[in-house]
């Protein structure tokens, strides 16, 4: 185990940032924590670099507990969400600052700086100033500056956040490939639930400093644990609606717009008859046809938006309640037209559903 925490938690005078917080990730995995602003993520990895402490709870690296050594004691670098570059010195000087502070000798320091911004295809900027090379390179230069020290585990926090969506997609691509190439452990912080797909092996869905789910990607977006890990990973539609028979492996739900019937190992908690539950289906889950099939899950709809969006196209549907659900498909010409009536089903075993009361 590369890094695990136990039992986690941080009080800032009346605010609670961390909340009995678990979590392993192993060695040359890629772990992407994901919450919204102000949900803990920053708190956390301070806490695994050793600029913050733990109110209560361990933190283990390569088994060792680390949790009361400084920053400087752990084989941990940071990327910073705001770089934090020296804006008085260039871009080679940046880069080797962490090891002249460790007093590597200098031609060491020359051989990683030159072999890590060559990684970076940024060999070629080494004598410029910081101030002077744009956004998407001073980023590189500050994730240089934190691989040149051959950390065994890397923290990233929102490093991307100040670049134009088009070169922060080609970084997700690049950013993985040299996560692959250096092999060491990975935890990337961010606030948005593309880039966290993009990137992750693993995803830790945080919320008010309480973990709702730690899982592979596919865990995470096919069985999402909570109803808040539901509404936050990729889309959902959701019904209310209340059990009315609880069968061996079957659930059935009673819904405004119908019966709806899940498979019980996409059922989160364990509801009797009678509970109140909120079913998510997710919108490429839903077939449309024209006439009712003889699929469990089935109900009449009206077409009321066509979208099509480069590669997928989105349909939105009235039910029968007034109520709207959303369907996406890679296929791009169905013949459709809005007002058309339609039939809708899906799987028993792409419903999941989440006890309410
Ligand atoms: P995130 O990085 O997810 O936006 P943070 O970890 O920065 O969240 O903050 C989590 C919570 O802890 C927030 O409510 C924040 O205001 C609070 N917090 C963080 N650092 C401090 C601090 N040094 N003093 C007081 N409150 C803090
Ligand atoms: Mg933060």
């Amino acid at each position: 185990m590369s890094l695990k925490l136990e039992n986690i938690h941080k009080f800032f005078g009346h605010i609670t940032a961390l909340k009995n917080v678990n979590l392993e990730v192993n060695k040359g995995e890629l772990l992407v924590i994901l919450g919204t602003s102000g949900s803990g993520k920053s708190t956390l990895l301070r806490i695994i670099s050793g600029l913050e402490k733990p109110d209560k709870g361990r933190v283990l690296i390569n088994g060792r507990d680390v949790t009361y050594e400084p920053p400087y004691n752990r084989p941990t670098s940071m990327v910073f969400q705001d770089l934090a570059l020296f804006p008085h010195l260039n871009v080679f000087e940046n880069i080797a600052f962490g090891l002249k502070i460790r007093k590597y000798d200098r031609r060491e320091v020359e051989i990683r700086v030159k072999e890590v911004a060559e990684m970076l295809r940024i060999n070629d900027l080494l004598d410029r100033s910081v101030a002077k090379i744009s956004g998407g390179q001073r980023q590189r230069v500050a994730l240089a500056r934190s691989l040149v020290l051959h950390p065994d585990i890397l923290l990233l926090d929102e490093p991307l956040g100040a670049l134009d969506m088009k070169l922060r997609m080609d970084m997700w691509v690049e950013l993985k490939k040299l996560q692959r190439q250096v092999a060491n452990t990975w935890v990337f912080v961010t606030h948005d639930q593309h880039e966290a797909m993009a990137l992750a092996d693993k995803i830790a869905v945080i919320n008010t400093g309480e973990i709702q789910q730690l899982g592979t990607k596919d865990e995470v977006y096919d069985s999402p644990a909570s109803l808040f890990v539901a509404s936050f990973i990729g889309e959902m539609n959701f019904l209310e609606g209340r059990v009315t028979e609880v069968k061996g492996d079957v659930l059935k739900v009673e819904t405004p717009v119908g019966e709806v019937e899940a498979t019980m190992q996409r059922v989160k908690g364990r509801p009797e008859t009678g509970a109140r539950v909120t079913v998510g289906i997710r919108p490429e889950k839903i077939q449309i046809t024209k006439t009712p099939n003889d699929c469990i899950n089935t109900l009449s709809a009206r077409v009321s938006e066509i979208n099509f969006s480069g590669v997928l196209t989105t349909y939105e549907l009235e039910l029968p309640d007034g109520s709207r659900i959303k369907i996406q498909t890679t296929s791009r010409q169905m013949g459709y037209r809005q007002g058309d009536k339609v039939y809708i089903s899906w799987s028993p075993e792409d419903v999941n559903v989440y006890v309410t009361q």
